[in-house]
């Protein structure tokens, strides 16, 4: 029997009882799971009233007290880290030890949020005139919505919530609907941590709900993630109506394999990082370049790794590479490897026709790989966001750099090299918003921030860090004089401090 889920508003679930709903699947055996709520007028109104009434008294909630919620918030997820990976490996697919790595990755944004004091301290300057001090200081925004793709249902929700409600907003979450179970237990943990009731809020629904969080003048700041399109339209139209807004997008991540590289070490990197969450990730590599006399030794090398790759569900401890989404997502991937057939490209391993026994009706696909991808096919053009990886062969370095510069999207890159020069020449040259030496997936750290360039973001801030931070505040600079006595009459021209 399917599960039916529910809303989170005001430290409660709130369960709908008619309009639209949506199915939730296992994708390991394509079962429908669970029944979704995609929230109405109603609902939203209320989700967004409930952060509303919150705001002023969690605003003045002194940043300790904020930051021991999240010390709270932090032991709690490590006490339920294995429920929170069946949540996610369950509705995602991906395997265990790759939802405890993905839940890991959001926790240090939690453990980051917990010095919110420190990170909140402004600035001061004496005398900026005579008798004149000036300083500058961060406080919350408002409401801030959050809008989550459904490849990493806890780390990124874990990205925005943690630090804007550490900065003193309150926060409403419209989760990616198709595997919102994670995000909805994050949210009732965050309550036990001590949160107050209507701090965190989640709605679930699909674009209807996502139109109403970019428009309604309840909500003061939008964080997004998901794929280039929606990030430009979520852009576009919250900016539009006033609203500062991150919007993250897609990505086609290159990896660079020099001819100088440990070839096993890059062999060992494209595995894990074309191959692992079934290419679900928004690092993931799904385009190798290699240079050189370095493509035929690559491609020796990862053909039979691709071929013996282990997938299975996630209740599979043996498993390497899990089903992908929905069966819609299997389509469209078989859809452009046959494509990249069509136009040319060397179809070096097929999984299009894996069927696993037992789970012949999950959305299960083998790690498929190309060689000899040229730059005009959809293959190489398109964001898979499957187990394909394509191998584009270039004669030397700088085509290599010009490949990576001329794409469209710029999330991630990386080199792999024992040239200390080219690696320096790369990271500095790259147009990309994160750059790997050696490191396949360069997720920057939590005290760090995250963004990509070009088509991978719109919006000035990165997420979480320091850049989390400016997002989630604005920053009010005070000047004060206190009176001394001496009349000094009116001025009637731009004020200078003397
Ligand atoms: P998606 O863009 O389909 O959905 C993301 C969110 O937007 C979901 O909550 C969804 O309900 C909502 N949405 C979908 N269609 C909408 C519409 N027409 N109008 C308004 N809202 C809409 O993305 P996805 O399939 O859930 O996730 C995969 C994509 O996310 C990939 O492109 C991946 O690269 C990207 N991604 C990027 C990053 C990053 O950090 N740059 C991280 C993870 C995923």
């Amino acid at each position: 029997m399917a599960k039916s889920l529910y809303h989170w508003i005001k430290g409660e679930k709130l369960h709908q009882q008619s309009g639209k709903f949506g199915d939730v699947f296992d994708p390991a055996t394509g079962d429908v799971v669970s029944r979704v709520p995609f929230g109405g007028v109603e609902e939203i109104a209320a989700a967004i009233n409930a952060a509303t009434d919150a705001l002023p008294n969690w605003a003045a909630t002194p940043p300790i007290q904020r930051a021991r919620v999240m010390f709270r918030f932090k032991a709690l997820i490590e006490e339920h880290m294995d429920d929170i990976a069946v949540l996610v490996s369950s509705e995602h697919g991906k395997t265990l030890e790759d939802a405890r790595g993905s839940i890991t990755r959001g926790l240090e944004v939690v453990e980051f949020a917990c010095g919110i004091p420190h990170l909140l301290k402004g600035e001061f300057t004496e005398q900026v005139g005579t008798n004149v001090d000036s300083y500058s200081l961060r406080q919350p925004v408002g409401v801030c919505a959050g809008i989550t793709p459904f490849n990493f249902p806890a780390m990124i929700p874990l990205w925005m919530f943690p630090l804007a409600i550490a900065c003193g907003n309150t926060f409403v979450l419209k989760p990616s609907e198709k595997d919102p179970s994670c995000p909805l237990f994050l949210a009732q943990l965050l309550h036990e941590a001590g949160a107050p009731a209507g701090v965190l809020n989640v709605i679930n629904g699909d674009k209807d709900a996502v139109a109403t969080l970019l428009t309604d003048p309840g909500i003061d700041a939008v964080s997004f993630v998901g794929s280039t399109p929606i990030a430009k339209h979520v852009y576009a139209t919250a900016a539009a109506s006033g609203k500062r807004v991150q919007a993250l997008g897609g990505a086609k991540n290159h990896m660079v394999v020099m001819p100088d590289a440990d070839l096993e070490q890059a062999t060992d990197a494209l595995m894990g990082a074309a191959y692992g969450s079934a290419g679900e990730r928004c690092m993931a590599v799904s385009v190798a370049v290699a240079v050189g006399s370095s493509a035929d030794p690559l491609i020796e090398r990862l053909a039979p790794r691709v071929r013996n790759l282990k997938i299975g569900p996630y209740s599979d401890l043996e498993a390497e590479m899990g089903p992908v989404i929905t069966k819609e997502a299997l389509a469209r991937i078989r859809g452009l490897v046959d494509a990249g057939v069509t136009d040319g490209a060397e179809l070096v391993v097929d999984g299009r026709d894996v069927s696993l026994q037992g789970y012949e009706n999950g959305f299960f696909l083998g790690g498929c790989l190309f060689d000899k991808v040229l730059p005009e096919m959809s293959v190489y053009k398109e964001e898979i966001f499957g187990p394909v990886l394509s191998v584009v062969r270039v004669p030397d370095y700088e085509s290599a750099l010009q490949l990576v510069k001329d794409n469209p999207f710029g999330n991630g890159t990386a080199i792999f090299t024992r040239d200390g020069d080219a690696a320096r020449d790369f990271s500095n040259r790259a147009n990309i918003g994160m750059v790997g030496v050696n490191v396949p997936i360069p997720v920057p750290v939590a005290y760090h921030s995250f963004g990509g360039w070009k088509d991978s973001m719109f919006g000035a801030s990165n997420t979480h860090g320091m850049d989390g931070v400016r997002f989630y505040t604005r920053l009010k600079t005070v000047t004060s004089r206190w009176p001394s006595g001496i009349r000094q009459g009116a001025d009637f021209s731009i004020p200078t401090l003397k």
